[in-house]
């Protein structure tokens, strides 16, 4: 039985490697049957086509990574298969938009669940142009206005960049064009909520500046390994440069209650960890004090997440028995 990492100072170094060669091992076997499952699995889902390049997208791909925070990674399947994160990167624009404004950027987003779709134009009219939380895109796209602030889109998406790029020490992580132009063509839903929300007072910059940004951080390109890697300054394990011990559990908070948008209680149910979900088919979720999950399948679900990454992710804490509330 390896021992925790509240008792494992206290033993000798080779017991501490002898102990992490046993948890490696067994994760890379919980991983291994995962890809075995979903590969075996006919029913995907149905990818995006809203977006006509992510409409490209083969739903015979599956990949997974785990990055504990000691920093090793286990990963299986086409883990090294890079996908848009699309509404993953909202994750990242509320780090940098809560280290820079605190508690001030929730006079313009709540903090609530939405019980609608991620694109919902209903409850922007209804609430008063105050969007229901910052991972429905209305609630997105206040975030990037807010971080445009005085600065132009393309300081906005080098400051991302440098952010993911930082987080997974990694320098590869880029932007998708031909993504972010498909998007930027056909985004007419977005085209109405940043719209309404300027008509309702709650857009700095135009609609159009506001939207570019946007469309360019949805269309951030990673890997599982990249992902899992970008997402350990959530696990919270550690002082991190890139945000606050507070700033951590506060996002976490609204992975959990927010980030599967109205699919969020079933996953919080079923899965028990925070996660975010993106319409390219990645989740990016973290059992806390542990690991950062990345998992990938194009195929989504009813609520527009990953339907095998959803399954994937249930079968993963239950393997491992991660979970939020044990
Ligand atoms: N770029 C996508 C959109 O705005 C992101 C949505 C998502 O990933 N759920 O529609």
């Amino acid at each position: 039985m390896c021992l925790s990492s509240r008792t494992a100072s206290m033993v000798p170094a080779a017991a501490i490697h002898t102990c992490r060669t046993a948890i490696m091992t067994h994760l890379q076997q919980v991983l291994d049957e995962i890809v075995t499952v979903a590969a075996a699995s006919t029913d995907r889902g149905e990818v995006a086509d809203y977006v006509p390049e992510l409409s490209l997208a083969d739903p015979a791909m599956f990949g997974i990574a785990v990055a504990l925070r000691s920093g090793q990674v286990v990963e299986a399947g086409n883990a090294r298969v890079e996908f848009t994160v699309q509404s993953i990167s909202k994750v990242f624009t509320l780090a940098i938009a809560l280290g820079r404004l605190g508690d001030g950027l929730w006079r313009r987003v709540g903090r609530e669940p939405s019980g609608l779709a991620f694109n919902s134009i209903l409850q922007l009219e209804q609430e008063d142009g105050r969007p229901r939380n910052p991972f429905v895109n209305a609630g997105a796209l206040v975030v990037t206005d807010a971080i445009l602030a005085g600065s132009e889109p393309r300081e906005v998406l080098t400051e991302l960049l440098r952010f993911a790029r930082e987080a997974a020490a990694d320098d590869d992580i880029h932007i998708n064009k031909d993504v972010a132009r498909s998007e930027a063509r056909t985004g007419d839903r977005n085209r109405a909520l940043a719209h309404m929300l300027k008509a309702q007072g709650n857009l700095e910059n135009t609609p159009d500046r506001v939207l570019g940004t946007y469309f360019h951080q949805c269309a951030i390109e990673m890997n599982c390994v990249q992902l899992a890697r970008a997402g350990r300054f959530l696990i919270g394990a550690r002082e991190s440069a890139l945000i606050s011990a507070d700033n951590v559990r506060r996002i976490n908070a609204l992975m959990m209650t927010c980030g599967q948008y109205d699919g969020s209680g079933d996953f919080a149910y079923r899965v028990g960890l925070p996660a975010k979900s993106g319409v390219g088919g990645g989740i990016l979720a973290i059992s806390p004090r542990r690991a950062s999950i990345a998992i990938w399948s194009p195929g989504l679900n009813a609520q527009g997440n990953s339907k095998l990454g959803t399954m994937a992710a249930e079968m993963l804490a239950a393997r491992t028995g991660w979970s939020a509330f044990s």
